[in-house]
């Protein structure tokens, strides 16, 4: 074996994962699949590619991801690193160029003399080799067989939805105004529709013709990203208090009852988004109901919403404190495949491989992360026991409940503070070790 461990995955988390390890001398080899068998989402053949939204949630300190971010940030990740060289402006979220994104990340990691890049489907588990899986929700089904054949029917899976982007000039700029919820107004296009239009849109998305996946089993969706005609199917005023709702804008029309943000996807603002607008619609169906808000009539589709499989591990049936598979021992996981969800969550669990793979093949003690940390909730939940175990965004509500009857509103400013703190002593923890160079 001419390298010192292997990380399956070149997504966020194991790019973050290959970098971290480089950067503490180990050797690196990295599999990535694409472009020799592409996912159902992917879109390129770079590392980090960004496959939906081009936003990483808050940056504001007092916000779980903003905290998770800095946590990052103080522990060095290479993809926040990337992350914050090609930001885009986009009022209070963190949003970024993904081409120049993945550029960057792709860039580092080729240019890097401890990775060696093997672009091939992984689709039997080494136990001989110390590895980290970071596969993703869209694993690939062969290597997902083979998981489930390893691990047993604790291997889960449910059905997410992407957003679809449309061409900026395709927008009818008579229909629609800027205005920000908080921040410069320049970052989002609103297209607002009156009440009547809006119940017939509602009525429209009800009724109109979606892509279901095969069994009532596998038709359960993450409620953190429903699609928008499962939200309408749950109320026709439930659109309006959810992503369409119209509160916060400054200077929006007076008949404005609902609204449907656009975010640009990228720094020319030639490609927008529709924020929050995830839908598994059939593609004609998402021409023609989004086509009845006035602003898009005519809007032109870069790319169209879909639905799509979403795979992860029950983590806390098969997986150690330090993110190793019980019945593998050296071989670690990392990312959504372990039970969160998010860009940044996803980055955070490939960052914390990497520093116990480090410490194990180094002989150290691993660093642990209290629940004191963002990062330390994430690796607790993806760890610990619970009854409905389903993929978790960094929040505040991952804290262990108190004893007793009432809870207390979380300090979110002393949290922080004390969180930095103890993020600091395992940065601090890491730069002494990783001057040692013998693995183990
Ligand atoms: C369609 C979709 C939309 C999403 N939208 C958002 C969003 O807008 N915002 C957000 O915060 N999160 C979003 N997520 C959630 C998620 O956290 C991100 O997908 C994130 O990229 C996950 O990071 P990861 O590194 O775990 O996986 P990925 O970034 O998917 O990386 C996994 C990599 O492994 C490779 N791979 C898979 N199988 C094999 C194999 N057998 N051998 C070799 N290589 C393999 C893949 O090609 C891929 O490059 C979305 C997820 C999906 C599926």
């Amino acid at each position: 074996m001419d390298f010192d461990i292997r990380v399956v995955g070149g997504g966020l988390a194991g790019s973050e994962a290959a970098l971290s390890l480089a950067r503490l001398g180990l050797s690196v080899e990295l599999w990535e699949m694409r472009p020799l068998h592409q996912t159902d989402i992917h879109e390129t053949d770079r590392f980090g590619e960004l496959v939906c939204s081009n936003s990483l949630g808050s940056d504001a300190l007092r916000d779980a991801r903003g905290l998770l971010k800095a946590e990052l940030r103080l522990l060095g990740s290479a993809i926040v690193g990337c992350a914050d060289a090609s930001r885009l402006p986009a009022g209070k979220a963190f949003a970024v160029d993904k081409n120049q994104f993945s550029g960057l990340v792709t860039q580092s990691i080729q240019s890097n003399p401890l990775i060696s890049v093997r672009r091939e489907e992984y689709r039997r588990l080494d136990s001989s080799v110390p590895t980290i899986l970071a596969t993703g929700p869209l694993t690939s089904p062969d290597f997902l067989d083979e998981l489930r054949k390893r691990l047993g029917r604790e291997n889960l899976f449910f059905y997410d939805a992407v957003a679809p982007s449309i061409w900026a000039h395709s927008v009818d700029r008579d229909s629609s105004f800027l205005s920000s919820r908080g921040g410069d107004a320049a970052d989002y296009l609103n297209c607002p529709l009156t009440r009547e239009e809006y119940y017939t849109f509602v009525h429209a998305l009800q009724s109109a013709r979606r892509h279901l996946p095969e069994t009532p089993h596998e038709q359960k969706y993450f409620e953190g990203c429903l699609p928008v005609e499962e939200i309408a199917r749950r109320g026709d005023d439930a659109l309006r208090f959810g992503p369409m709702r119209p509160i916060g804008l400054r200077e929006r029309p007076e008949d404005c009852f609902a609204v449907i943000q656009l975010r640009k996807e990228n720094r020319e603002g030639t490609v927008l988004g529709l924020v929050g607008f995830q839908t598994s619609l059939a593609i004609a169906e998402q021409q023609r109901v989004l086509g009845m808000i006035p602003a898009l009539r005519n809007a032109e589709f870069v790319r169209y919403g879909l639905i799509h499989r979403n795979a992860f591990l029950r983590g806390p049936s098969v997986l150690s404190q330090d993110l190793q598979l019980r019945a593998f021992p050296r071989i670690w996981t990392a990312g959504q495949l372990c039970g969160v969800d998010g860009y940044m969550e996803s980055t955070a669990l490939g960052l914390v491989a990497a520093l116990n793979a480090a410490a194990t093949l180094r002989g150290f003690p691993r660093p642990v992360f209290s629940v004191q940390t963002m990062m330390g909730l994430l690796v607790d939940y993806v760890t610990q026991e619970r009854a409905d175990f389903q993929p978790a965004n960094a929040n505040y509500g991952l804290l262990p409940l108190e004893p007793g009857p009432k809870q207390k509103a979380v300090d979110r400013e002393a949290f922080a503070v004390a969180a930095l703190k103890h993020i600091r002593h395992i940065a601090d923890e890491v730069e002494a070790w990783s001057t040692n160079k013998t693995v183990l």
